[in-house]
């Protein structure tokens, strides 16, 4: 079976997007790495393929990431961290880590950017969104979303969920209001 192919996107896209993880915060390895590799490697010794390094760089990056990645900007991650990885395996190991359910494939802005973050040690969380620049903040200790857990049907065993919060940060509002009175 043929893959996919990573999408194309324009240059507006592409400008909101690097805008978007400009800010991006790498923190230490966290614990739940080890698991999310034993994970994977298990997987693919069962598929007779091997667990390459570029697999394996591409998981503790994302793993490092404390907030929504998109394809592109991981390539440039690993490329920058580890050398020269080809944007198909960075495409195919995050397809392979969706499956895994190693991570979440998440939609967060439209135009055609998809974001994936890491699922192992993940607490039920958020994100507000600004339509206009982009940026995305990740609201961690959501009363709200363990309260939801309460009121699920009898038995249901909740895997992921999110709540997303679009509009216009406040920088942006100022920008407009700027324009406005210009
Ligand atoms: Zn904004």
């Amino acid at each position: 079976m043929r893959k996919k192919q990573p999408e194309r996107v324009s240059e507006a896209v592409n400008r909101k997007r690097d805008q978007i993880t400009k800010n991006l915060r790498t923190d230490a390895v966290p614990s739940e790495y080890n698991e999310a590799l034993q994970i994977m490697e298990d997987y693919l010794r069962s598929q007779k393929k091997r667990c390459t390094v570029e697999r394996r760089f591409i998981l503790q990056a994302l793993y490092q990431l404390s907030s929504p990645v998109d394809i592109y900007t991981l390539h440039k991650i690993v490329c920058a961290d580890e050398g020269s990885v080809a944007l198909t395996t960075v495409y195919n190991t995050l397809d392979l880590l969706v499956q895994l359910k190693l991570a979440n494939r998440l939609e967060l802005v439209s135009r055609g950017m998809t974001f994936f973050e890491r699922t192992l040690g993940q607490e039920p969380h958020g994100f507000v969104i600004c339509e206009q620049c982009g940026t995305i903040k990740v609201l961690r200790k959501l009363q709200v979303l363990q309260k939801f857990e309460t009121q699920l049907p009898k038995g249901f065993l909740p895997e992921a969920y999110t709540l997303q919060i679009h509009g216009l940060c406040a920088k942006c509002q100022r920008a407009n209001a700027k324009k406005k009175n210009k």
